[in-house]
């Protein structure tokens, strides 16, 4: 665990932590003022890949956060760049959103017209899913392809408390036909951090994840060696942090508090 105001670099979740839906959670706008002004760099680290990075950062805009491309990272981008670095060259039949096809595509992965080409299968939150992808993604995996997706959640939660299927249940279909296991890289991998450190040139220690989910937001925080900070905002409630194993570095009630105890710790 490190000092709080040691940390040059907070990687911070979005749902639940920073906004709820469409509305900013209170205390949101001093603390990314209290970062502007103390020159700390914020990343935005989301695993729902059924969006672009563009378009996150005009919702993020919308909501009045001043940011821009280089504070937001998304599981599709982390796709991107395992590809590009990895795998370069190789043809990938994607099973994802039109946005998340767009993206790859700014890391020159080599997306395939023709799927029978493909010797990587990607799965992303595919919102636009048909029972034609998954057929091709079986076919190709049965017959050797390598089996990859953006990120391990099952759901998605949605307005009034519901959730809808997200990458993991999708990954599960192909999973039960194909009896092959992808490999994820979203939270909690660590991966995304190693990307992200290495970027920004920050070492762990000084590096923090701030989320409202235990087995992803704080998970990672724990593979990556970082400090992991849990906010009381969005699904966690301190009961579910008592009974986990995934315990974080720091608990606060919502982002205020983290702003709070931040201009706190500068004054003495
Ligand atoms: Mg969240």
């Amino acid at each position: 665990m490190n000092n709080l105001n040691n940390i040059e670099l907070f990687l911070l979740d979005m749902d639940g932590t920073i906004y709820i839906e469409n509305s900013l959670i209170d205390g949101a706008n001093d603390f990314f003022n209290y970062l502007n002004k103390n020159k700390k760099k914020f990343i935005f680290l989301t695993n729902n890949s059924s969006n672009s990075a563009k378009n996150y950062l005009l919702k993020l805009q919308k909501l009045g956060i001043p940011c821009n491309l280089d504070n937001i990272f998304t599981s599709g981008m982390a796709m991107g760049i395992f590809l590009q670095k990895e795998r370069t060259g190789i043809p990938v039949f994607l099973v994802g959103t039109q946005a998340l096809y767009e993206e790859l595509k700014d890391y020159n992965v080599n997306l395939v017209s023709n799927y029978k080409e493909a010797k990587i299968v990607v799965v992303g939150f595919d919102k636009e899913l048909t029972y034609q992808k998954i057929e091709k993604a079986c076919e190709l995996i049965d017959h050797g392809a390598e089996f990859l997706a953006t990120n391990v959640d099952m759901l998605c939660p949605i307005e009034n408390k519901r959730f809808i299927p997200d990458c993991g249940s999708i990954c599960k279909i192909i999973e039960i036909a194909t009896r092959k296991k992808p490999k994820f890289l979203g939270k909690p991998e660590r991966q995304m951090i190693d990307l992200i450190a290495h970027k920004n040139n920050c070492p762990p220690n000084k590096i923090a994840i701030i989320g409202d989910r235990l087995y992803t937001d704080v998970l990672t925080g724990i593979n990556a060696g970082i400090t992991s900070i849990c906010v009381l905002s969005g699904e966690t409630n301190i009961k579910m942090i008592k009974k986990s194993k995934y315990k974080p570095d720091y608990i606060f009630k919502n982002i205020k508090e983290i702003f709070e105890f931040l201009s706190q710790c500068q004054k003495h």
